[in-house]
Order: structure tokens, then C-alpha cells, then sequence
């Protein structure tokens, strides 16, 4: 055959060959095309889940089901930025299916568990049932009330997607209702009360502040208009986890915005449009609950007594006792520290926990020897306060304003999962720096959804 008739020939050989395998693809039952291995399950795709599946797909002998609640992977260290109009939902979210690399021996599935038998290894889900040889659980924690579930309503907290949009709603529906109320009605709708100053209370109070300066400055006439942001903290200084000296810059950065913060201050009742302090009631139409969280009800899936804030309490190893192919990690754990600390719920512990689960799995499969314990590597903490300032902790290294808002930022972004919200994160905070504007002040959800246009303050039910 000639060089130039080679060519063709070869070309319609792959297409032929590519078509065929595509065909006996789209024929193969996807159960049939499923390898034979160890049943590996992991039931969560937050920070502890994902990095865990990231690490297990794909790998000989492991036959991996995913399965979250949701279609996506949150970074929930970002979500009050979408609750305050800085970025949209879709800048923080990323599809599970397409970021965990699928093919036969990697599934991914959207649904709820509901339970978990481990003498008959099966995890329960709404969409039936899942058998498993190696458990990995990584549901995370919800917010928590202390005992006053009746509170959520009138004080939604931020967990999702969905909590960071009904905010957002809230929050600008209050700039659209007080444009049109009267003056002391203004006062009550240009209120927003967060309780709880721990990060996400400290990082959303500061987003609020200047998204209410920028917003009164350039979207309305109301030249008079001042928002009012009171941050309530039971405790005797906002940023606890941090240091003394970075809590005191936090409270001095976020006195510098206008807000108004009482520490040492207890809520006693919230109901919509009012919440009650031991010695002071605040009409206010946004209350956002950002106070503390509880683990999900996992310990009752287990049938094992929860530690505090109903975590249950695993092994070095991460495993629950007397089943060493459970292990729990992240927010929904209660594992130790060295010294016999409860490690901290944040993402990082959580990431890592994720990474040793999964090697520990690996490694059993190999016939290699068990890891060592678990041991959390604190590379710092930070959080930010607004544009320019932030708060740093890297053991004695102590960082404020510019320095640490910079190490935030591209500490952020590094930690954000897939290249393209890297680079749409990093061009929102760029174009809003540059303009102060924010670009996803839309309210959306229809008029049944918003909160009533009248600029009258809901009627408090009876009884
Ligand atoms: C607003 C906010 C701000 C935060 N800021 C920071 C910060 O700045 N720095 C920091 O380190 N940490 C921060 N955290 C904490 C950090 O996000 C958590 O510690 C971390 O997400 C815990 O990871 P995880 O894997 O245990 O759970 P998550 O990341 O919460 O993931 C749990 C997953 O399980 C799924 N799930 C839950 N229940 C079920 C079920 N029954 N069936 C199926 N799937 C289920 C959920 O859909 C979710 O995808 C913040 C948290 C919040 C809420």
C-alpha cells in the first residue's frame, strides 16, 4: 500500500474501532461494566468526602460509591460572600459528577442516607441500598439551635447553597423595602443582627457593613439612611479560636465598619422581626444565626452514644470502635489530638482526614502494614474581615490587615476545587476591589419567595 492510501485507511480503521468500542459502551449495562473489587463507600462530598474519593478513584482493586445529598461540592468558607452579593452560587460550587474522574469502577450518586446496618454491611439511601466492604462517612455538621429549634426560622443559619441565597434575598429585600418606607420603619428594615462571633459571624457582620455602605452610597436615594449591624457574642471577645491580640484587631477592624458588637451578651428569644437579649429587645428584619453547629445524625446511624455536639468518637485511626472498616472524618468525628484535644471542625482537619481514610484503605488492600495514628498538621487559620483586613495565626506569627487579607485571599483560591472558579473568584475579587461594586446583587425566587414589599413588619403569629 502507498504512503498516501496508508493514511485513510489507518484513520477510518480508528474511527471504526472507536465506534465499535462507543457502541458496546452505550449497550453494556453500567452494573456489567462495574470491576470486581472492594466496595468501597463514601457517604458525603464536602471537604473530608471528596478528597478521600478523589484519592481512592481509579485505584486497582477499589470499586468506589459516592454519595452526597447534593450534586455538588461546596466551599462553605466562601458561602457568605455569595449571601452578601460578591459572588455567585456557581463561583463555589463544583459538580460532583465531572470532579470525580468516573469510569466502571467509580459511581456517583445524588440522594440522602438514611441509615447504615453495619452487621449486614449495607448503607441505606432514599434510592435503595448500597453494600459496602470499607465505610467512609463525611456528613458534616448542621447549625445548631441549643435546644431552641423554633429559633431557625426567624434566624436561618449558612450552610448551603440554598441558606446563602435565601440571605442574599433577604438581605437586599431589605435595601428594596426600607426605599420605600418610612423613616423609623427604615430603621427596623436597615437592621441585621448576627449572633454568634466566630468566623463566619465576624466575616459575615464585615461583609454586610460594607455592602450596606456601598449599596446606600450608589444603589439608592436614601442620603440619611444608616444600616445597623450588631454582632452578639456570648463569649468575652469575638474570634475566640484565635489569639487575644487578633480577636482585639478583628473587633477594632469591624468597629471601624460601623458594627456594633456586644460580647458578654445572651440571646434569650427570637421571633420574626424581634430578638430578646437579657437586658434589650432589637426590632430588626434580618437576624442570621451563626452560633454553633451539631454533628449529623450519624451516632444514631450507628447505634453508638454521640460525643459533644453529637460527633461520634473514633480511634486513632479514625475507625468506630469494634468496626475497623468505618471510619468517620470531619465535622461529623470526634477525633483527638496527641494530648487528648477534640480536634477543631474545620476543612482542613477534615481534607486530611480524608487523605488518610483513603490511604488506609489502600494500604489494607495492598497487604501493607496499618498507618500510624492520625496526626492533624495546623498549617494556620485565618479570617478575614473585610476588604484589606484580615487576621493571620501561624503559631507565634501574629498577621493584621493588608499582609493577612492577601495571604486569605490566595489561600482561598489555592484551597477552591477546579481551575475555572479559581479563575472566576480571583477576577470577581479583582473587579471588585478595583470598583468596590458587586456584581451578583440580583434578587431572584420569584414574589412568593421575597419577603412583602409593604415595608410593614410581619405580624407575629398568636400563641
Ligand atoms: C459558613 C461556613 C464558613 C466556614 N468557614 C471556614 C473557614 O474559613 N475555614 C475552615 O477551615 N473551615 C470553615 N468552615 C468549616 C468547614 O467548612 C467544615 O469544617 C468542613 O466543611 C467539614 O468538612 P466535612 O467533610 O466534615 O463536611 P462538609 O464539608 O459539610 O460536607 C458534608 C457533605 O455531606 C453531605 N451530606 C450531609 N448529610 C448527608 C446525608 N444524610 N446523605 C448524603 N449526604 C449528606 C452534604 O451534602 C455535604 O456535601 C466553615 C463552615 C461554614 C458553614
Amino acid at each position: 500500500m502507498k504512503r498516501s492510501q496508508a493514511a485513510p485507511a489507518l484513520l477510518a480503521a480508528l474511527a471504526g474501532t472507536a465506534l465499535l468500542l462507543s457502541a458496546r459502551r452505550g449497550t453494556a449495562p453500567r452494573q456489567q461494566r462495574r470491576r470486581a473489587g472492594c466496595r468501597v463507600v463514601v457517604v458525603g462530598a464536602g471537604f473530608g468526602g471528596l478528597h478521600a474519593a478523589l484519592r481512592l478513584a481509579g485505584k486497582p482493586g477499589v470499586d468506589l460509591t459516592v454519595i452526597d445529598a447534593h450534586n455538588h461540592h461546596l466551599f462553605q468558607p466562601l458561602l457568605y460572600q455569595v449571601a452578601t452579593a460578591a459572588l455567585a452560587p456557581s463561583d463555589i460550587a463544583s459538580p460532583l459528577r465531572g470532579t470525580i474522574p468516573a469510569d466502571g469502577s467509580t459511581r456517583v450518586l445524588m440522594g440522602s442516607v438514611t441509615g447504615i446496618d453495619t452487621a449486614s454491611r449495607h448503607v441505606a439511601w432514599d434510592g435503595g441500598s448500597v453494600p459496602y466492604d470499607e465505610l467512609i462517612i463525611a456528613t458534616g455538621s448542621t447549625p445548631s439551635y441549643f435546644g431552641h429549634d423554633d429559633w431557625a426560622r426567624a434566624a436561618p443559619g449558612l450552610k448551603t447553597l440554598d441558606d446563602a441565597l435565601h440571605l442574599r434575598r433577604r438581605i437586599l429585600m431589605a435595601f428594596e423595602r426600607a426605599s420605600r418606607a418610612g423613616s423609623a420603619e427604615r430603621g427596623r428594615l436597615l437592621t441585621f443582627v448576627l449572633i454568634g462571633g466566630g468566623p463566619t459571624g465576624v466575616e459575615m457582620a464585615g461583609s454586610i457593613a460594607e455592602l450596606a455602605h456601598d449599596l446606600l452610597r450608589h444603589d439608592y436615594d436614601m442620603p440619611d439612611a444608616k444600616a445597623r449591624i450588631v454582632l452578639i457574642e456570648a463569649g468575652d471577645r469575638v474570634l475566640p479560636e484565635f489569639a487575644p491580640d487578633l480577636s482585639q484587631n478583628a473587633a477594632d477592624a469591624l468597629g471601624q465598619l460601623g458594627v456594633d458588637i456586644r460580647t458578654g451578651t445572651r440571646v434569650t428569644g427570637i421571633e420574626e422581626g424581634v430578638v430578646h437579649l437579657h437586658d434589650e429587645t432589637l426590632a430588626v428584619e434580618t437576624v442570621i444565626w451563626t452560633a454553633g453547629t451539631a454533628a449529623t445524625p450519624v451516632a444514631d446511624w450507628l447505634g453508638v452514644k454521640p460525643g459533644h455536639g453529637g460527633r461520634v468518637p473514633v480511634g486513632a485511626d479514625l475507625s468506630v470502635a469494634g468496626h475497623p472498616e468505618v471510619r468517620i472524618i470531619g465535622d461529623a468525628s470526634l477525633a483527638k489530638d496527641a494530648q487528648g484535644k477534640p480536634l477543631p471542625g474545620l476543612a482542613p482537619v477534615a481534607k486530611q482526614q480524608g487523605c488518610y481514610a483513603a490511604d488506609a484503605i489502600l494500604r489494607r488492600l495492598r497487604r501493607g502494614r496499618a498507618p500510624a495514628p492520625f496526626a492533624y498538621r495546623d498549617y494556620g487559620t485565618l479570617a478575614t474581615i473585610g476588604r484589606g483586613r484580615a487576621v493571620a495565626e501561624f503559631g507565634r506569627v501574629h498577621l493584621t490587615g493588608e499582609v493577612a487579607w492577601l495571604l486569605w485571599a490566595v489561600a482561598h483560591i489555592f484551597f477552591l476545587i477546579g481551575f475555572r472558579n479559581r479563575v472566576m473568584v480571583s477576577a470577581q475579587w479583582a473587579f471588585a476591589y478595583a470598583t468596590r461594586q458587586r456584581t451578583d446583587r440580583v434578587i431572584i425566587g420569584g414574589p412568593a419567595a421575597w419577603p412583602a414589599l409593604s415595608g410593614q413588619p410581619p405580624v407575629a403569629k398568636p400563641g
